[in-house]
């Protein structure tokens, strides 16, 4: 091919042994990372934990920062935020923002969840995100959440992950008898109400009134000696159910990784850990790790939430100067996943315009559905900033859009973030099958990625 034109380059293919040694032993760190955070909350204890362990300290509204302070705020236990803090000037230079989500598609419990039908004990559910339902039944569920209980204590549960742990479940037809739904749109087969959990199905017999032999009544009652809980604490929990499955390695060469929830905790882990291992104390950098991304960015763990601005406002406010100008010469790297184009599904991506799988990391300049609506659409000069930042830096990325101009799309965080004028673009890696529970990622996309911000906090 001719110098002049532009051509993908496969990661795999150029890498030498020193590159492939890097690539696999930081996936080494990530596979830890996705079996330790399921949920936003997991892995905003998690962050905190190796955020302290780096000499990070909690933020206090008020406290006035200066160059080379390293603090986090950790909203509500759902979303955190890390700064670092630079020595250029806040007013000039901006603040480098990485932004990435840590919630990812699941099952939730609702809050009067229990009941029994035909000496099978279950748990009713609205699922969170956008989920292909049927992928979710048939496999292995663990349950992980908190519950406020009545006294005003807390419980952390987590069932199903350790190697003597049950695990939950829904169910789904035989081939035998699903003649009907084999013909009903894939959509349909499984509807929302469908997804009930499997709970139990051994009965209390040692109840003393008959009515009390279900196994409802056993359920409670384990539910009452192991976590001290009664029903009604069911009002005030957040349960979600997430695949029992943990990370592993796909294929005979290793070069994949099999997950739950790499959307977007394979933008998270590199974000923070390109924090922790740039030793540049130049620009001032904030990772944000949000909640409820899936579900449209609101509330307050949300990207839309104020805290994001009370945060530049109160950084800017250390330097005597305004959150209005820190802002203007901030820039951002929305860190989310994009559909990595998969040969089985030709159809739904246009070739030219997909992100490769093992191409590094992906940049999307626009998201959005039917003509671009809804998406922030970065400027040609933040693309052509980041291009040679990245080109200089020997870090590995391609341009990617979420499919085919009419078959669908989606969004991210970048367009919040766009919207307090700051210049953001979404960065990520291609992901196969997203948002079913188990996800497919490459190895080297995921340290492209972090060569990539590595780059952009420099
Ligand atoms: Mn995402
Ligand atoms: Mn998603």
């Amino acid at each position: 091919m001719s110098e002049l034109a532009y051509k993908r380059t496969n990661v795999y293919e150029v890498a030498d042994e020193k590159l492939m040694k890097e690539i696999f032993d930081y996936a080494e760190g990530y596979k830890v990372f996705l079996d330790e955070g399921k949920t936003e909350r997991e892995v905003c204890a998690f962050v905190e934990a190796e955020a302290k362990k780096q000499g990070y300290v909690p933020f206090e509204f008020g406290t006035k920062l200066k160059a080379g302070d390293k603090v986090y705020y950790n909203n509500r236990g759902k979303n955190i935020y890390l700064i670092k803090v630079g020595k250029a000037d806040v007013a000039k230079d901006g603040i480098r923002i990485l932004a990435s989500h840590i919630d990812s598609p699941r099952i939730d419990l609702k809050q009067v969840p229990l009941y029994e039908s035909e000496g099978i004990a279950f748990g009713k559910t609205h699922y969170y995100g956008g989920i292909r339902k049927y992928q979710w039944a048939t496999i292995p569920l663990a349950l992980h959440g908190t519950v406020a209980l009545a006294d005003g204590s807390k419980l952390n549960v987590k069932i199903g992950e350790g190697e003597n742990d049950p695990v939950f479940y829904i169910s789904d037809l035989l081939p035998h008898l699903a003649a009907k739904q084999n013909v009903k749109p894939l959509g349909e087969a499984l509807g929302g109400e469908d997804l009930n959990i499997w709970f139990g199905n051994i009965p209390y017999t040692a109840a003393k009134d008959e009515k009390d032999k279900t196994v409802k009544e056993n359920l409670l009652r384990i539910l009452n000696e192991k976590y001290g809980m009664k029903e009604a604490d069911f009002l005030s929990a957040e349960l979600s159910l997430v695949p029992a499955y943990n990370a592993k390695d796909i294929g005979f060469d290793r070069g994949l990784i099999g997950a739950y929830g790499h959307d977007d905790r394979v933008c998270s882990y590199p974000a923070y850990t390109a924090l922790f291992d740039e030793a540049s104390d130049e620009h001032t950098v904030m990772v944000v790790l949000a909640d409820k991304e899936e579900i449209g960015s609101e509330g307050t763990t949300g990207m839309q939430c104020a805290i994001f601005t009370d945060l530049i406002n109160e950084i800017a406010s250390s330097f005597g100067v305004t959150s209005a100008a820190v802002r203007a010469k901030s820039k951002c790297l929305s860190a989310d996943v994009n559909a990595g184009y998969d040969p089985n599904f030709p159809d739904v991506c246009e070739k030219l315009n997909s992100a490769y799988v093992s191409h590094g990391a992906g940049i999307t300049k626009f998201t959005g559905a039917r003509g671009k609506s809804g998406s922030s659409d970065a400027d040609a000069e933040y693309v052509g900033y980041l291009r040679k930042l990245f080109d200089e830096n020997g870090v590995i990325w391609q341009t990617g859009e979420l499919g085919r101009v009419d078959v669908g799309g989606g969004g991210t965080v970048a367009k919040f973030i766009a919207n307090m004028n700051i210049d953001t673009i979404d960065i990520g890696v291609p992901v196969i099958s997203m948002h079913a529970p188990y996800e497919v990622i490459s190895k080297a996309d995921l340290y492209e990625e972090y060569l990539a911000f590595r780059a952009f906090i420099k």
